[in-house]
């Protein structure tokens, strides 16, 4: 039987992840598959049990599966380091790691070269399983100060309690108060996306060198990063991220390194230009 993956996240169907690996199956003449999973957290565990039965070799996991995950898997330095994990495989066992972390700082590297010279604060906005690859990245690359600003103040704290003195915490409501201190601002957030709002912030406050980089990549370009633009400030968007994280995982689960093509991304980024259908949440 030939190979099989799949995204596992609540809701799951705007996800371009099946649209890259199935590209790249295609392209890389692998017989294998990758499909989208809708698991709802309290189906998470039997599911991942069910993994192999169900013809799978491994999985993505989405939100709000990224931190729950670890308690049923045995996590690599990485995945543990982090306390999230973002793909799975089985090899007698199943395992756990995190590309996105490698994603996030790939794509920042790409697209806002520089972004980690000379210190400075980076904001960054959540507290859920991406952004915990967001901080661990950014403190791993010398960042002195990162400023995490969440919603519900609990989840930030337990990041600050997990990575240390060097993370800070912030009120949601004063997410303002803190841009004219960012050299680097990040949407770790779902806010931006189909279904959600508009994440409401004054972006004239940001200095003239600091750089905006969001995770949400439906649509590719978020309002947050259009408001950036309209600024000239340096951006690097979700989907640069998504594709980049993705390579690891195709290695890990069918065996061979993929290429980002300049064809792959143009597909893509047609494809985000389509209507999106409305998110669940
Ligand atoms: P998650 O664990 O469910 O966390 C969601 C985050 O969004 C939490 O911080 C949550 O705050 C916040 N949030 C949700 N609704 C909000 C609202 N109405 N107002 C303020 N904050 C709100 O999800 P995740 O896995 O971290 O994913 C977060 C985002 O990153 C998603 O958009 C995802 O698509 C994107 N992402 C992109 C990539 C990529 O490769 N481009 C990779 C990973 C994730 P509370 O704690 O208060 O609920």
């Amino acid at each position: 039987m030939s190979p099989a993956a799949c995204i596992i996240g609540w809701p799951v169907e705007h996800s371009r992840s099946p649209f890259i690996h199935n590209y790249w199956l295609k392209t890389s003449r692998v017989a294998g598959a990758y499909r989208r999973e809708a698991v709802a957290p309290d189906q998470l565990h039997s599911f991942l049990q069910s993994l192999a039965a169900r013809g799978y070799v491994g999985a993505n996991l989405i939100f709000p599966h990224k931190e729950a995950a670890l308690a049923w898997s045995e996590p690599d330095d990485r995945a543990r380091a982090v306390g999230a994990a973002n793909t799975l495989w089985l090899d007698g066992v199943l395992r756990a790691t995190n590309t996105d972390v490698q994603g996030f700082l790939d794509n920042l590297d790409a697209c806002v070269a520089g972004w980690d010279d000379n210190g400075g604060t980076a904001v960054v906005l959540g507290a859920g399983g991406a952004a915990r690859a967001v901080v661990y990245g950014l403190l791993e690359r010398g960042m002195p100060q990162v400023v995490v600003i969440n919603r519900t103040p609990r989840r930030a704290q337990a990041l600050q309690e997990w990575f240390g003195a060097r993370v800070r915490i912030a009120p949601w409501d004063e997410r303002n108060r803190w841009l004219s201190e960012a050299k680097l601002l990040v949407n770790a957030t779902k806010l931006g996306m189909p279904g959600q709002p508009d994440l409401l912030l004054d972006l004239a406050r940001l200095p003239a060198y600091a750089a905006v980089a969001d995770l949400v990549y439906v649509p590719l370009i978020t309002p947050l990063l259009r408001a950036a633009m309209a600024r000239e400030l340096r951006t690097a968007d979700g989907l640069g991220m998504l594709l980049r994280q993705a390579v690891p995982q195709f290695q890990l689960w069918f065996g061979k390194k993929p290429e980002i093509t300049k064809e792959m991304r143009s597909l893509l980024e047609q494809d985000l230009a389509a209507p999106q259908p409305p998110s669940q949440e």
